[in-house]
């Protein structure tokens, strides 16, 4: 199965918390999750009051995991690949693994502020819109390394949404102790790889090392 690609906000009211997949709409009052907080269907506000307080290990383990996959945009096969790659690294899995998630091109390119959401810097990215050292790159799963320098390509620079919305909207957002952002010049670098401290995403990974172990 590929990436989902129907209503995000349903995946928030799936998972009982919001994930913040939609940029401005997500800090709004429009967000659909402030105002039908329970799961999605005709069942769905009944299915969440049997469920309050009766999660078994195996649910808490599989909406973490789900959590992860849906924050990050990645499908499941992608996700379990990322999986095995961080069970043969050194290190502990579970921190690897939000390693190898962070470093992706896209969501550097969020994190950098220079997408509003993780989706929004994945279609930027696959249409063009981002070097990587110089070479336009298009895959959203390019893995970024210590030294790289991210950019706004220089002839997506002149559009609107680089020119002004961005802005505006970056001014707004904390980039994070291991990447350096040049807004200016619309670029950024890798300083280092990420540590479990430098990424604020809630979630537990190591129920995701539980959920792969069983
Ligand atoms: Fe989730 Fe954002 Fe949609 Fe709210 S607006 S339900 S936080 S994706």
């Amino acid at each position: 199965m590929g990436r989902y690609i129907g209503p995000v906000c349903r995946l928030c009211r799936r998972e009982g918390r919001k994930l913040f997949l939609k940029g401005e709409k997500c800090l709004s009052p429009k967000c659909p999750f402030e105002r039908r907080p329970y799961p999605p269907g005709q069942h769905g506000r009944m299915a969440a009051r049997l469920r309050r307080g009766r999660e078994s290990d195996y649910a808490r383990q599989l909406r973490a995991k789900q959590q992860a996959k849906r924050i990050y945009g990645v499908s499941e096969r992608q996700f379990r690949r990322y999986f095995d790659v961080a069970q043969q690294a050194r290190g502990l899995t579970g921190q690897v693994l939000l390693q190898l998630l962070e470093t992706r091109l896209d969501n550097v390119v969020y994190r950098l502020g220079f997408a509003r959401s993780r989706r929004e810097a994945r279609q930027l990215v696959t249409h063009g819109h981002f070097t990587v050292n110089g070479r336009r790159t298009d895959i959203p799963s390019y893995q970024v390394r210590p030294g790289d320098v991210i950019a706004v390509r220089e002839g997506s620079r002149n559009r609107t949404f680089f020119r002004e919305i961005i802005p505006a909207w970056a001014e707004g957002q904390k980039v994070p102790d291991w990447l350096e952002r040049d807004l200016d010049n619309l670029s950024g670098r890798v300083l280092r790889l990420p540590e479990r401290g430098d990424i604020d995403t809630q979630v537990d990974e190591q129920l995701i090392v539980e959920f792969y172990s069983r």
